[in-house]
C-alpha cells in the first residue's frame, strides 16, 4: 500500500534509537524526508546515516526537546513540518513518597509539556496547508498504570486528556492527532525498568523478561519496526479520519473487550 506521503517532511523528536528510530525508518521508507532529533550526537548521526540510505534529505539536530532551547532548535531545522512525531525519554521509575515537586514539574515538562509546545508550534502551518499527521508516542501505561512508573502515568494521561480535546479541532482541516501506546518494545529503556525491577526482587533482567514474554498474549516483545510501520499508517494520506485515537500496540496484553 502506497501511504501517499512521498516527498512530505517529517519531524521526529527522540529519534536516534528505540520507538523513535523505528517511526523514522518506516517514514523513511515511504519518502519522507526527515529531522531527527536526540541528545547524544553519536547515535543521531548514526542513525541519520542509516536513514539516507533511504535516498530522502535527513538532517539531524542535537538537543533536548524537553528544554526551550532543544525545541527552538529542532523546530529552527523543521520549521514547517507536514508530520511531527512527538517522542522523549519516560520518567524514571521510583515510589511517589520519594518524588518531589521538582520530579513532577520534570516528568510534566517531558511528557507532558513539551509535546504540546511542538503541537503548538506547527500545527497553524499543517492547519494553512490543509495537511498534518501528528502522532506521540505515550505508553500503555495511560490505559493501565504501571505502579513504579507514577511519573509516567501521571503525565501522560494529561497529554492524553489535552489531546482528546485538540484533536476534535483540526481533523476538519485535515490534520490529525493520535497516540501510540507501546506496550513492552524490545529497546534500551525496556531493558532499563528491566534491571530497575530485577535489583528489587533480587533477580536478573533476564529471568524477568522471561517472565514478562511468558506473560503476554504474543509470547514476545514488540519490535521497533512494528511500532514505526503503525506510525507511518497514522501519518499516511489514508488516515484523515482518524483522530484522538489511542492505539495500544501490546499483543494483546490489556485484558479489556475494547
Ligand atoms: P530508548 O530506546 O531509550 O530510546 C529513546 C530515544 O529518545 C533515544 O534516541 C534517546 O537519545 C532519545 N531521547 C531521550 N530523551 C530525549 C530528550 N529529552 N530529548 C531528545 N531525545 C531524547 O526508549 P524507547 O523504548 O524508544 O522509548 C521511547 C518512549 O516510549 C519513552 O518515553 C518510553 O518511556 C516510552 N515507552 C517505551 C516502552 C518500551 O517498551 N520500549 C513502553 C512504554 C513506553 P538520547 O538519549 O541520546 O537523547
Amino acid at each position: 500500500m502506497d501511504l501517499g506521503i512521498r516527498g512530505k517532511t517529517a519531524l521526529v523528536c527522540a529519534a536516534s534509537k528505540g520507538l523513535g528510530k523505528g517511526c523514522a525508518i518506516s517514514l523513511a521508507r515511504e519518502g519522507v524526508n526527515l529531522v531527527i532529533t536526540a541528545r547524544g550526537r553519536e547515535a543521531l548521526e548514526a542513525t541519520a546515516a542509516e536513514l539516507s540510505k533511504f535516498k530522502i534529505d535527513v538532517q539531524f539536530v542535537v538537543g533536548d526537546i524537553t528544554t526551550a532551547e532543544g525545541r527552538s532548535a529542532a523546530l529552527k531545522a523543521c520549521p514547517s513540518p507536514d508530520i511531527l512525531v512527538n517522542n522523549a525519554g519516560g520518567p524514571p521509575p521510583g515510589d511517589f513518597r520519594d518524588w518531589d515537586r521538582d520530579a513532577w514539574v520534570k516528568a510534566l515538562d517531558a511528557n507532558m509539556i513539551a509535546p504540546i509546545l511542538m503541537i503548538r508550534a506547527v500545527v497553524d502551518g499543517m492547519i494553512a496547508k490543509k495537511f498534518g499527521r501528528i502522532v506521540n508516542i505515550t505508553s500503555g501505561a495511560v490505559k493501565a498504570p504501571i505502579p513504579e512508573l507514577g511519573l509516567s502515568n501521571g503525565a501522560r494521561t494529561g497529554l492524553t486528556g489535552f489531546i482528546a480535546g485538540l484533536s476534535r479541532t483540526t481533523v476538519q482541516h485535515n490534520v490529525t492527532i493520535n497516540s501510540l501506546l507501546p506496550g513492552p518494545f524490545d529497546t534500551e529503556r525496556l531493558w532499563a525498568n528491566m534491571e530497575f525491577n530485577a535489583k528489587k526482587l533480587g533477580k536478573t533482567a533476564a529471568d524477568l523478561a522471561k517472565v514478562r514474554r511468558d506473560a503476554n498474549p504474543a509470547r514476545r516483545f514488540g519490535t521497533t519496526e512494528e511500532f514505526g510501520d503503525a506510525c507511518a499508517y497514522l501519518c499516511s494520506a489514508q488516515a484523515g479520519y482518524i483522530t484522538g485515537q489511542n492505539l495500544l500496540l501490546d499483543g494483546g496484553s490489556y485484558p479489556g473487550t475494547f
